[in-house]
């Protein structure tokens, strides 16, 4: 089967782009039924925006009862921290009390 390059319209942009024909040849081998309906560009995009994607949940936090989302589900009973309560405590644990030295 001989293959050309085919020019597209990007389906969410409107940029035209071209479907080589190597890689018809690809969706070809592949049995991929759809032609390709996004530019180069915005199948990155929709890439990214796919990686971004978390279950993100609203709570509050238990420090300073600000609302605040985390990207996992909170547990019952299991204390949750807004990022900077979160932040604040790692630099706490961070800086580990010493004992501190009795002067007199
Ligand atoms: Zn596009
Ligand atoms: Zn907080």
């Amino acid at each position: 089967m001989e293959f050309t390059d085919r020019v597209m319209k990007c389906v969410d942009c409107g940029a035209e782009f071209v479907f080589t024909a190597g890689e018809q040849l690809f969706f070809h081998d592949k049995q991929f039924k759809n032609d390709p309906r996004h530019c180069k560009q915005c199948k990155a995009k929709r890439a990214r925006n796919g990686q971004r994607v978390r279950p993100e949940t609203r709570t509050t936090c238990s420090a300073c009862g600000a609302e605040t989302t985390v990207p996992f589900k909170p547990t019952q009973g299991r204390p949750v921290l807004c990022r900077s309560c979160f932040q604040k405590r790692q630099a706490m644990q961070l800086a580990a009390p010493e004992p501190a030295a009795a002067d007199d």
